[in-house]
């Protein structure tokens, strides 16, 4: 329903970007305002660049060239992969991050969306939220993985979850760089820097994924953050 009705809203900005845009001399329309311009990791995040990062889903070419630009800048190391069949699941256009402003506990399998949610994440969430609260960047990111072909919780039958296509990241902590460790399991609740940073780390999540899970939603979230691709902004 709110996909439906932001589209709704976002027609009549197309239109009015795209009159502008053909109107001869006219200034450009800065990146993060215009829904055709390519996509770029720094757009401030806004209605527009959400709108733009959720609809290259559909358009795999654009995403892998949006993410291809990140590289260039910089800003993620990734290899290719194709779209392999692995046991009964399928993935599409799919690539396996290795590294990016941050270490990885392991290297892991994403689609090109959510490496490009990733990428955005942290670049405009994640490190200014180090940054302010530590004084110092994250220098790796501990998970439990993306790819998984399984079923949503590991039912027998039910809906495939988001891991059985690498849509969605599970994350179990962050290091900094003097080595300080924080885990979701042990300091979500925490009230110094440690949980401070989680918890911002958590909110500022809602503002790029589809959806986030967090120790909040139930206990099988209780030692990581659940950052997925489906639906607009889900954040319990
Ligand atoms: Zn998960």
């Amino acid at each position: 329903m709110r996909d439906v009705l932001l589209i709704l809203l976002l027609i009549p900005g197309l239109i009015a970007v795209g009159l502008w845009q053909q109107w001869p001399g006219s200034a450009r329309v800065p990146s993060q305002f215009n829904p055709f311009a390519p996509f770029n990791v720094d757009d401030p995040l806004n209605a527009v660049t959400r709108f733009k990062l959720k609809t290259l889903d559909q358009d795999p070419q654009r995403c892998l060239s949006a993410l291809a630009r990140a590289r260039t800048q910089g800003a993620i190391d990734y290899v290719e992969v194709g779209s392999p069949e692995i046991g009964a699941c399928q993935l599409h256009d799919a690539v396996r991050v290795r590294s990016t402003s941050v270490r990885f506990s392991a290297s892991f399998l994403a689609s090109c969306p959510l490496a490009l949610s990733w990428v955005v994440f942290e670049r405009q969430r994640l490190q200014p939220a180090a940054r302010e609260i530590s004084g110092q960047d994250v220098a790796r990111v501990d998970h439990v993985g993306s790819f998984a072909c399984r079923n949503v919780y590991n039912r027998a039958s039910g809906r495939r979850s988001e891991h059985a296509t690498a849509e969605a990241f599970d994350v179990t902590g962050f290091r900094l760089q003097d080595g300080t460790r924080m885990t979701v399991s042990g300091h979500w609740r925490d009230e110094g820097a440690k949980g401070e940073l989680l918890r911002r780390a958590f909110n500022g999540s809602c503002d790029v994924f589809g959806n986030s899970l967090g120790p909040e939603y139930n206990a099988a979230h209780r030692d990581h953050f659940h950052l997925g691709m489906r639906g607009y902004g889900l954040c319990r």
